[in-house]
């Protein structure tokens, strides 16, 4: 089998409501879609969801590099996924997302020729993965009434985004533990917002209201920090920002600045970086997240697959797909069941149809 051609689509889509972390504020996801067409007649299709904040990269230098890497795919055969993920890292460094879009549509070429989800495919841990839903930064009060509406909705643990203002920051976090009771699991965000002495004190205070972990309370660079954090803090740590590859993953757990790591397709590179992240990561004892940017529902299923096909990664932050108005996948993905991500049963990565109007016409074409 060889690869044909590949089509690379800009996509925009729509968030329901503006949505806001520490850093930043997001009303629309700029994505680029790429379907891998073989000669077998199989086409795969994956999504990048690039971030400039997180990996330096915008939806035209995702462009830029298919420009650079599709020609050297052409011909090759999809299936040899760990070949041509070395191709590609050998022709241009770093660009994950880009490269991720890629070897998601490879992912789903393999499962559509061994005709079998790709879950099971990869591993098959587990039917169904736990997710949470993200709540963007607002007034407390406001943030407590989301909280409910999303309890109400049948969401069994919240990620709730902290990292502004640590004082705001303890009253947004007890509004929402007053308002939603102890039943419901809560995680916190800071998206590097604090300084290690705000998050040492603030995660302290916020013991009390029985946080599950906090992600990425301080810089990310700043690893020595993250581990200070993480000596004085009640609350467990996780990496996100932090963490992209397998070897920042060694070096935050040898810096002993880890509990958790959460692992992303967009920070990673794709399906086959994200699961040796979470190899070395079990291999020393910590457990791992997989968490999202600004999928659809591609980007969304190929990591539903990989949560229910490997055992260490044990919580899932998947619900971008969710949070955007705009969607992508008309038929197909995976499916959403109160909290719980169900992955398609159908082969590969299981996207049956796509919304014609929202994916337009191919931005680029090589072959
Ligand atoms: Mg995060």
């Amino acid at each position: 089998m060889g690869i044909q051609s590949i089509e690379a689509y800009s996509v925009v889509l729509r968030y329901h409501e503006p949505f806001r972390i520490a850093p930043s504020t997001t009303v629309e996801s700029h994505n680029v879609v790429v379907k891998v067409f073989t000669d077998f007649g199989i086409v795969g299709v994956g999504e990048a969801s690039p971030s400039e904040r997180v990996t330096n990269e915008t939806p035209n230098t995702v462009l830029g590099v298919l420009d650079k890497i599709a020609p050297h795919l052409i011909g090759m055969c999809p299936l040899r996924i760990e070949q041509i993920v070395d191709t590609m890292d050998q022709i241009v460094p770093e660009n994950p997302s880009a490269k991720a879009a890629v070897d998601m549509a490879l992912h789903d070429i393999l499962g559509k020729t061994a005709r079998k989800p790709l879950f099971k495919l990869l591993g098959g841990f587990r039917e169904q993965v736990l997710t949470d839903i993200t709540l963007g930064i607002k007034e407390p009060k406001e943030m407590a009434e989301d909280a409910v509406k999303a309890v109400r909705r049948g969401f069994e643990a919240l990620k709730v985004k902290v990292g502004l203002n640590p004082k705001e920051d303890f009253e947004r976090v007890r509004k929402i533990r007053e308002a939603v009771g102890s039943d419901v699991a809560i995680r916190i965000d800071a998206n590097q917002g604090w300084t290690v002495r705000q998050a040492v004190k603030v995660l302290k205070e916020l013991e009390r209201f029985n946080i599950e972990f906090v992600e990425q309370p301080v810089s990310a660079d700043d690893i020595k920090g993250l581990a200070k954090v993480r000596k004085n803090s009640p609350i467990p740590v996780m990496a996100d920002e932090s963490v992209h590859s397998p070897s920042d993953a060694i070096h935050a757990i040898t810096a002993e600045a880890v509990d958790l790591i959460n692992i992303k397709l967009m920070k990673s590179g794709g399906m086959l970086n994200a699961k040796k992240i979470a190899a070395v990561a079990e291999a020393a004892h910590v457990p791992c997240m997989i968490g999202c940017m600004g999928e659809s529902s591609i980007g969304i299923s190929a990591a539903v697959h990989l949560a229910a096909a490997t055992k260490n990664l044990c919580y899932a932050d998947l619900d971008c797909d969710i949070l955007l108005k705009d969607k992508l996948v008309r038929k197909g993905g995976a499916q959403l069941k109160n909290s719980k991500r169900i992955p398609p049963k159908e082969d590969g990565l299981g996207i049956l149809q796509l919304d014609e109007k929202l994916l337009g016409s191919p931005k680029k074409t090589y072959r």
